[in-house]
């Protein structure tokens, strides 16, 4: 579970401040679903609130073969 967060947030690019324009920092990701992350943001300068979400696709292991899961970031 833990491995499925750090490769969404691997490739996750932080959004953009409205008010600022400047990227956002991150604040914490959570687990909202099974395949589904909710990335908290807030910016730096004025503390506005940010967040976006990455869907984990789960690739399917054929039944028997036991090598660790593979998992990509929907597009
Ligand atoms: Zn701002």
């Amino acid at each position: 579970m833990v491995d499925k967060i750090r490769r969404a947030f691997d490739e996750l690019e932080a959004p953009i401040c409205s008010t600022c324009n400047i990227e956002m920092r991150w604040t914490r990701s959570t687990l909202v679903a099974a395949d589904i992350i909710n990335h908290l943001f807030h910016c730096p300068n004025c503390s506005r609130a940010g967040e976006t979400r990455s869907k984990i696709e789960a690739v399917m292991v054929p039944p028997g073969k036991l090598s660790a899961p593979a998992f990509k970031r929907a597009a």
